[in-house]
């Protein structure tokens, strides 16, 4: 059967899946303050829809999943998704990624359904600034739920921090401590301008060349090593010695799309072949007919017109870019 490739002779073998754009927080970078106008429940994927979506693409080398939103978590009966798509044949692994507010009670039922490993998202590890930048998070919940994933066996557990200058990049040196003796994988992730490059994105936007002078000051010995399980774009290191690792994910200082196998799924069934511009097709009338034949066919159209660069680096120069970016935020995408 036809593979997913695209234009650049990119193999695709991973697709994320966002189940919702509701979240039980709002996070300065991917939610407007005034949040956005959630849609409505008949207009989301099912999960029939999604798991058909995926059968679908696993003939064509899809083996993969990630599992986001919105929040993941806030969707009911998210382990009976998790159990459908593990059935897949050639559905290798499957990742979710989290806010972990709700983790600590869900994570037995949905490593029994078959999830493998998750992404804790923490940016920061004081409760005061945690609760500003998510507007309302408790960092004690989500350390709660990362006790949980260790406790249930979910192998390899990453954090991810968003890092913003003037916000957070006081605590790069907390986060990568925390790697020294856990087996954790903390990943710092370049503030992204989706849905909103404005001028307090780019005040705030930091190059993540900041973490390599931390550790110098630190006076922390760093060596590159093979990045944990699924570590797609991120460059790996690890302090000489430590338990866990650090990784830099560089979207837009150093993009990555040249390895480029991501796929995306939004909660209302748009196929979005990459994340930054507007370019979507409408898949979910074919997955709920069952019309695997026309699934195929649309995602090999999205793939068709893939772009090579997502260029989101010519925002921060306010510079013309080839293509449109998306008005949808992180939110209403999965990240
Ligand atoms: N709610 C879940 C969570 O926060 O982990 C999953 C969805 S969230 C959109 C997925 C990831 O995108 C999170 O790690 C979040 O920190 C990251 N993210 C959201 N907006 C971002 C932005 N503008 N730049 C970089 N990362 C962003
Ligand atoms: Fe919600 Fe995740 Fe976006 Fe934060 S980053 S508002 S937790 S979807």
């Amino acid at each position: 059967m036809e593979q997913l490739l695209d234009s650049f002779g990119r193999e695709h073998d991973y697709l994320r899946i966002s189940v919702t754009d509701r979240c039980n927080l709002r996070c300065v970078y991917c939610m407007p303050a005034e949040g956005v106008v959630f849609q409505p429940h008949d207009e989301i994927m099912s999960y029939e829809e999604i798991a058909e979506t995926v059968s679908a693409l696993a003939p064509m080398g899809l083996r993969k999943l990630r599992i986001t939103g919105g929040e993941p978590l806030v969707r009911k009966d998210l382990d009976k998704l998790i159990a459908m798509l593990s059935g897949i044949p050639g559905i290798e692994d499957i990742a979710m990624t989290t806010n972990g507010m709700f983790l600590a009670g869900k994570a037995a039922a949905l490593k029994q359904a078959g999830l493998n490993r998750v992404n804790i998202s923490l940016d920061s590890l004081r409760q005061d600034r945690f609760a500003m930048i998510t507007r309302g998070g408790e960092v004690r919940r989500v350390l709660e739920g990362l006790q949980a994933a260790v406790e249930f066996g979910f192998d390899p557990i990453k954090l991810n921090v968003v890092l913003m200058k003037g916000v957070n990049d006081d605590e790069i040196r907390d986060f990568i401590a925390l790697t020294l003796d856990k087996p954790l994988h903390v990943r710092f992730i370049e503030y992204m301008p989706i849905g909103s490059a404005t001028d307090s994105w780019r005040s705030t936007y930091l190059p993540l060349s900041t973490v390599d002078e931390v550790c110098r000051e630190a006076g922390w010995e760093t060596e590159d090593v093979a990045g944990p399980r699924g570590n797609g774009p991120a460059e790996s290191k690890r302090v000489v010695g430590a338990a866990g690792t650090f990784g830099l994910i560089h979207p837009v200082s150093e993009h990555f799309c040249d390895n480029c196998n991501r796929l995306r799924l939004t909660a209302d069934g748009h196929i979005k072949a990459c994340l930054y511009w507007s370019d979507e097709l409408h898949v979910r009338p074919l997955a709920a007919a069952g019309d695997r034949e026309g699934i195929r066919a649309m995602f090999l159209k999205a793939l068709g017109g893939k772009p090579k660069n997502h260029e989101m680096a010519l925002a921060l120069e306010k510079k013309q870019q080839s293509h449109t970016p998306t008005v949808r935020r992180m939110s209403q995408i999965g990240g």
